[in-house]
């Protein structure tokens, strides 16, 4: 299995929590008050989306875009 379609299969696999935001820049505290990780500010910058680098949250400010096409293209992206 190449790198690509392994990192492919993780996030298709993954329980990426989608949150759909108003604003490009976003924090992140972690995915709940149990398992938490340092703050973190996120800029999406050119892009519409981005993901938490510590833990499996999806930050979008497409309203309406389909989980399944978001996961595909934050796979796309990091090609
Ligand atoms: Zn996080």
């Amino acid at each position: 299995m190449s790198d690509k379609s392994k990192a492919m299969s993780e996030i298709l696999s993954s329980n990426y929590e989608i949150l759909r935001v108003k604003s490009k820049k976003v924090s992140c505290l972690g995915p709940s008050k149990t398992s938490s990780h340092p703050l973190i500010y996120l800029d999406m910058g050119l892009k519409d989306f981005v993901a938490c680098p510590y833990c499996s949250k999806l930050f979008t400010v497409k309203q309406t875009v389909d989980d399944n096409l978001l996961r595909k293209m934050v796979t796309e992206s990091k090609k």
